[in-house]
């Protein structure tokens, strides 16, 4: 190769990418970067960061029951639930805390793996830094809670599921809680 060609292709290429990230879109060979945070990549709908909760309308409606599993089944131990009790101080099957720290949290989904309620699921926001890690990195239930509209907006795809699902249990509960119908006299 005559000397220098190597470093003349090079320099070849270089000027067709640098030309080529003006006219052509991102994932087409055009630039790379994008302006964030003016903008924002959309994340695949199965990526994972923190958990959340899941209610149906507003706190109290909140479908955690407070059973602990995602709790003794968490790897770094970063969750903790305690049971509400009702007005006879018997157990209300809803969480009175649930605390997550995000600090410890290592993103690996096992309490969505686990939970039998579908009630927590990994959320996309990841913007959540904070000084002082060990106190402002603690969510608390009302931090976590969030309704269904968003879980359907963040991952339709298994919130359909989850939905179509529960409609069939209730479908299921209603018709077994139905008086049967009378036999016609033969
Ligand atoms: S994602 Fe993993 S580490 Fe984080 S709270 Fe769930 S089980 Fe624990
Ligand atoms: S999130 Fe699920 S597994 Fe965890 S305590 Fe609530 S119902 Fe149980």
């Amino acid at each position: 190769m005559t000397f220098g060609m190597g470093v003349l292709k090079g320099m070849i290429v270089t000027l067709k990418n640098f030309v080529t990230s003006y006219f052509c879109k991102r994932n087409e060979g055009g630039i790379f970067t994008i302006q964030y945070p003016e903008e924002r990549e959309k994340t695949a709908e199965n990526f994972r960061n923190f958990p959340f909760l899941v209610h149906d309308g507003s706190l109290e409606k909140i479908r955690c029951v407070a059973c602990g599993i995602c709790e003794r089944e968490c790897p770094t131990k970063c969750i903790h639930v305690e049971m509400a009790t009702d007005a006879f101080g018997k157990p209300a099957r809803k969480p009175a805390v649930f605390d997550i720290d995000y600090g410890l949290c290592m993103n690996c989904g096992m309490c969505e793996e686990v939970c039998p309620f579908d009630s927590i699921f990994m959320d996309h926001a990841f913007e959540v830094s904070a000084a002082e890690r060990q106190v402002n990195l603690i969510r608390h239930k009302a931090d976590l809670a969030k309704p269904n509209s968003y879980f359907q907006k963040e991952r339709p795809t298994l919130a359909a599921i989850i939905d179509q699902k529960r409609k069939a249990a209730d479908e299921k509960k209603k018709a077994a809680t139905q008086p049967a119908t009378p036999q016609e006299p033969k």
